[in-house]
């Protein structure tokens, strides 16, 4: 099947070097190197082929993308290519005169993370010491810019007892959106699994939380909530479908219907070094893999929900049951999710120390845990 539609979304990974460490990291495990990426020019064009391909918006993401010192220049060519510029950042670098510079270039909005809403504990998670007052001083200079704030909330095991401090916080900082959202376990977060995995309780606790706050708080604050995969009863339709709505270009031009598709045995990702974008989107063999609903195995075959969620992640897929084939786990329909919720319970209550993210070379990588038929096979 064939690309019928543009993508609506860009999202640029322009660099994974990051000051940070988190243990919940999506990046890949194995992290592309500073001499790898593509220079602004190279990226000045790509944003003009997005554009003219029908992307209406573009995320500058990483690791952290205010380590390139060419920012401004690729918001500035991206907005001199109509896109919508939003910035995806850790804030720790942000003082006042490089949020004005990246204002005056044209960026329209920005998403700040926080790692916990108790400093201690964030600069923990974050493996940065002083990095907390660091964001607050960020939200700031945001805020004197006049750039609109969403907070971004990865929320797990060891700092989803202060739910309703992260809200509050997110008041306070000035932000109109807050997104809480449970770790996705890809990359650096499905090596950290057992460190991270909330108990079952604590997502109840926390659904009530976001619950009460939406209401309390309409008009003022829009919170977003990403539920948690592994105690759930379907599957959330992974980036709206593989490869129908957003792609994703890393930092050496690779470019990916998913930010964590590379965790995809066996795809192979083309460039935008080699090929036009209009040409990866509408036929590059990683893009049609999943594509509409041919490539399906039962239960979602017949399943009247296929066209729905589109048999969940093929991310997670891949990693809990060895094929990106197969229902994502995730799905109270497939074979494996009884398996899924004990892991998760398992994990939830194990004691594990982080393994915080960085560029390590091959050979010293950390372990995934095998999927979850090699566990029942064990
Ligand atoms: S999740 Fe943490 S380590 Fe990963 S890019 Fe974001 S701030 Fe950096
Ligand atoms: S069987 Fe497949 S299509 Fe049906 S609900 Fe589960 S994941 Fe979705």
């Amino acid at each position: 099947m064939t690309a019928s539609n543009p993508p609506i979304g860009l999202l640029a990974e322009i660099t994974h070097r990051c000051p940070l460490r988190c243990p919940y990291c999506s990046n890949p495990l194995e992290l592309t190197r500073a001499e790898a990426e593509l220079d602004a020019a190279a990226w000045a064009r790509v944003l003009e082929d997005a554009a003219g391909l029908g992307v209406l918006q573009l995320h500058l993401s990483g690791g952290e993308p205010t380590l390139r010192p060419d920012l401004e220049e690729l918001v500035a060519a991206a907005r001199g290519a109509g896109l919508y510029v939003n910035l995806i950042t850790a804030g720790v670098l942000l003082d006042g005169p490089r949020v004005r510079r990246l204002k005056a270039a044209g960026l329209d909005h920005v998403q700040l993370s926080l790692q916990d809403s108790d400093v201690d504990s964030a600069d923990r998670i974050g493996g940065f010491k002083g990095g907390h007052a660091k964001k607050l001083a960020a939200a700031r200079h945001l805020r004197e810019a006049g750039l609109p704030i969403t907070i971004n909330a990865v929320v797990h095991r060891q700092n989803l007892d202060r739910i309703e401090r992260t809200v509050a916080l997110a008041l306070d900082l000035g932000a109109h959106r807050l997104e809480v959202a449970h770790t996705q376990y890809y990359g650096w977060a499905f090596a950290n699994r057992a460190a991270l995995m909330p108990t079952p309780e604590q997502v109840d606790h926390a659904r009530r939380v976001v619950d009460r706050a939406r209401a309390d708080l309409r008009g003022r604050l829009v919170i977003d909530y990403v539920a948690p995969d592994y105690y759930a009863k379907y599957p959330k339709p992974c980036m709206g479908g593989w490869g129908r709505q957003v792609l994703t270009i890393g930092p050496d031009g690779r470019t990916m219907p998913c930010h964590a598709a590379h965790t995809i045995k066996g795809l192979a990702f083309d460039s935008v070094k080699d090929r036009p974008l209009r040409w990866i989107w509408q036929n590059s063999p990683a893009f049609e893999a999943f594509r509409g609903t041919d490539w399906m195995q039962e239960p979602c075959r017949s399943c009247p929900r296929k066209e729905i969620d589109f048999g969940g992640c093929r991310c997670q897929a891949m990693a809990l049951a060895g094929d990106a084939r197969a229902t994502d786990p995730a799905c109270s329909l497939s074979p494996l999710h009884a398996r899924l919720h004990a892991l998760a319970r398992e994990d939830a209550a194990t004691d594990a120390p982080f393994t915080y993210r960085r560029m390590l070379p091959k050979d010293r990588l950390p372990e995934a845990p095998p999927a979850l038929r090699a566990v029942e096979d064990a």
